[in-house]
């Protein structure tokens, strides 16, 4: 029987206290795909206390009863990871073949990488002769997560949690909710002890903002927009929760003349991998001004050439972005654009040629932007790339810098000096240069309104930990 209508608290499946349907809509054909529930005060309230009566036992356990746990879910995650990858696909649009390759890896990546984390943090030291530190879990978690990459998130929530000893309450993002029930059903099946692990799902103004000001929830650990960050702080605040967030992102690309040959066709591509629906994407691509005509030609064509598709297609296509509100906005973007004098060299509004139904957007390319044009400032969380010229490093540099984020930057050159100097002066959490991934369990996170948590790795189990100190204690 389909978990879909139903919440997992305290270890079983249980109905909603009351009924309140809502549609998933399949992006790729704009017709419903599931209906799910959301859950209102009472639901938030009884897996808050099924998460708060667990804590004494789950909290008390052993790291290798822990880790057993940890690598039981791995086992299970690989074995539904054909049911994830389709769970994804018809949720937020990601092409299945992506899905399987990109979306659902993330998940296991990070659990890798908190596996081996877990196995090498020392929860407990000797901080003197006869002082002891003690690593503890904070308590009650609310995790709430966004659409976009439904279970990178999700892993990077959950996980860590669990590890340090705190129990949880999900609650996914209700536009793609489908992927979260499949992953309470891994944790079902991988034996998580009752009430450690509790999923309701629901809107933000409701189990969100139920979850937020909840007295008996100790942490707020988010991902989404800027807007719902600042709201969950602020609900957040009477109770003095800790709040741990990750935001927006407008990252700039800064591709200097002695780049690598292929670094314009990678900055188009990273830019519209998963519809340009991520926080970390390269969006403002800065070029010298000795190759930006080459470079504003190549990003064209890589607009061009990017084919736009169903999710159920297989291929190396991008699908449609998530949902009508999104496709409405990016439309408006694209046409602020136009309006506000950029020069637009690929894609533009509406949908690519042959697709009528379903919420696809052109890959875009607009040349000659102005940092203070709209599009180069609002995170636009679709197909949309901005380049803006620049004369020197140090104008490359402000141009960067001057935005209210600071979550991913990136540079492509292949002078290691420069690649120094400029990656330290770049005001965000993670610089990407010339193309080169971040290894695992690296931290993941922003500065400014990008957000203030880190996650990934050590670094993200240690946002669920407190720091108990102990005098008195003889070696
Ligand atoms: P959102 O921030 O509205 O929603 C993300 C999650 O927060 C969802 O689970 C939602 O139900 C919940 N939520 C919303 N308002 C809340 C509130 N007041 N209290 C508690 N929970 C709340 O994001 P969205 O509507 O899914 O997307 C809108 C924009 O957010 C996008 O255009 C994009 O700019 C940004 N976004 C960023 C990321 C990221 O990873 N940084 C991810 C998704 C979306």
């Amino acid at each position: 029987m389909s978990n879909h209508k139903n919440f997992y608290i305290n270890g079983t499946w249980v109905s909603p206290a009351n009924v309140n349907d809502f549609n998933v809509i399949d992006p790729s054909t704009e017709e419903v795909c599931a209906t799910i529930s959301l859950g209102d005060q009472a639901d938030t309230d009884a897996a808050v206390a099924a998460a708060k009566t667990a804590f004494p036992s789950w909290s008390s356990t052993t790291k290798s009863e822990r880790l057993d746990l940890l690598r039981k879910i791995l086992d299970v995650y690989d074995q539904r990871a054909d049911d994830m990858a389709k769970a994804i696909s018809a949720e937020m649009g990601a092409p299945i073949d992506m899905s399987r390759s990109s979306q659902v890896t993330s998940g296991n990546w990070h659990l890798e990488g908190f596996i081996k984390a877990f196995e090498e943090i020392e929860l407990e030291h000797m901080f003197t002769d006869t002082e002891r530190l003690i690593r503890e879990p904070i308590g009650v978690c609310a995790l709430i997560t966004p659409w976009n990459w439904p279970m990178n998130q999700v892993m990077l929530k959950v996980i860590p949690a669990l590890a340090a000893g705190c129990t949880v309450v999900l609650k996914p993002s209700e536009i793609a909710p489908l992927s979260s029930i499949v992953f309470s059903e891994i944790m079902d099946a991988a034996g998580v002890p009752a009430g450690v692990y509790n999923m309701v799902n629901g809107d933000g103004l409701g189990v969100g903002s139920q979850l937020s000001t909840h007295k008996d929830v100790d942490m707020v650990s988010f991902t989404g927009s800027t807007r719902a960050g600042i709201a969950i702080s602020k609900a957040a605040a009477d109770t003095l929760k800790r709040v741990s967030l990750e935001l927006g992102g407008k990252g700039a690309n800064l591709l200097f003349a002695d780049a690598d040959e292929k670094a314009a066709v990678r900055a188009g591509r990273h830019c519209f991998n998963n519809s340009g629906q991520s926080c970390n994407a390269p969006t403002r691509l800065l070029v010298e001004r000795s190759i930006y005509d080459d470079v504003v030609e190549k990003v064209a064509e890589v607009a061009n050439s990017t084919q736009v598709g169903p999710a159920s297609d297989q291929g190396r296509h991008i699908g449609p972005v998530v949902s009508e509100l999104q496709f409405n906005k990016i439309q408006d973007l694209i046409q602020a654009g136009i309006d506000e004098g950029a020069r637009l060299v690929a894609g533009g509004t509406g949908r690519p040629d042959g697709l009528n139904r379903g919420y696809y957007v052109r890959p875009t390319v607009f040349a000659d932007v102005n940092n203070t044009m709209t599009i180069a400032r609002e995170e636009i969380f679709g197909p949309v790339l901005s380049v803006i010229p620049f004369d020197s490093e140090e104008e490359a540099i402000e141009i960067a810098n001057d935005t209210v984020y600071g979550l991913t930057n990136y540079i492509q050159t292949s002078d290691q000096d420069r690649l120094r100097r400029v990656a330290r002066q770049l005001r965000s959490g993670m610089v990407e240069t010339n193309g080169r991934g971040f290894a695992k369990g690296s931290p993941f996170g922003g500065y400014k309104q990008s957000g203030n948590g880190r996650e990934g790795g050590l670094f993200g189990l240690e946002e669920f930990l407190e720091i108990k100190a102990v005098s008195g204690w003889n070696a």
